[in-house]
């Protein structure tokens, strides 16, 4: 905060992030990627996810080089460096090494949001930790449902023994149900 020709004028200090400095730090920090990465687990703290995703590390990457925006557009600034540092990773890829790779967190929550198709395009496979069987997509048994009104949604996985594999509920934002409603001319 200054003053200035006699009035007050406030100065906003953003914390400054480097994006340079992160993606160095992941990548000095990191074991070299395995052929295959562990990119959902119980054990990264995301919410919802009870089986493990495990993905191959070589689809994975050309999965994020074939789309513009690699990974998808990431806001704030840490998540854009983990989708950098991801992606930078996977190309040195040792494809050689049958082992599952770890990921940081910031990188499952970059992940996250490509689960599902990832699952869809047969890149990634779900495992179920109570039967450990590890699924494609056309074996997880989904439910997805919204309740009345529709403010609200679940959407649910199984594997075909009846375990969960993924829940999570989410509540649609009432801007978007004006959008929706505006959208159908109601
Ligand atoms: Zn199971």
């Amino acid at each position: 905060m200054r003053w200035s020709m006699g009035k007050l004028h406030v100065q906003w200090e953003y914390p400054k992030f480097d994006v340079e400095k992160a993606v160095g730090k992941y990548l000095m920090e990191l074991d070299q990627c395995a052929s295959q990465v562990l990119i959902m687990s119980p054990e990264y703290g995301e919410k919802g996810w009870l089986g493990d995703v495990v993905a191959d590390s070589a689809s994975l990457k050309t999965y994020a080089n074939s789309r513009s925006e690699g990974f998808g557009y990431c806001y704030p600034y840490y998540l854009y460096a983990a989708a950098f540092a991801l992606q930078l990773w996977l190309r040195g890829a040792d494809n050689s090494n049958d082992s599952i790779s770890r990921i940081p967190k910031e990188f499952a929550e970059v992940l996250k949001h490509n689960i599902s198709d990832l699952i869809e395009k047969q890149i990634a496979s779900i495992v179920c930790k109570k039967c450990n069987t590890i699924f494609c997509d056309a074996n997880i048994i989904k439910k997805g449902e919204h309740e009345s009104p529709s403010l609200f949604w679940i959407d649910e996985w199984r594997c075909p023994e009846g375990h969960l594999l993924r829940y999570e509920k989410g509540e649609i934002p009432m801007f978007s149900m004006v959008e929706i409603h505006n959208g159908l001319g109601l």
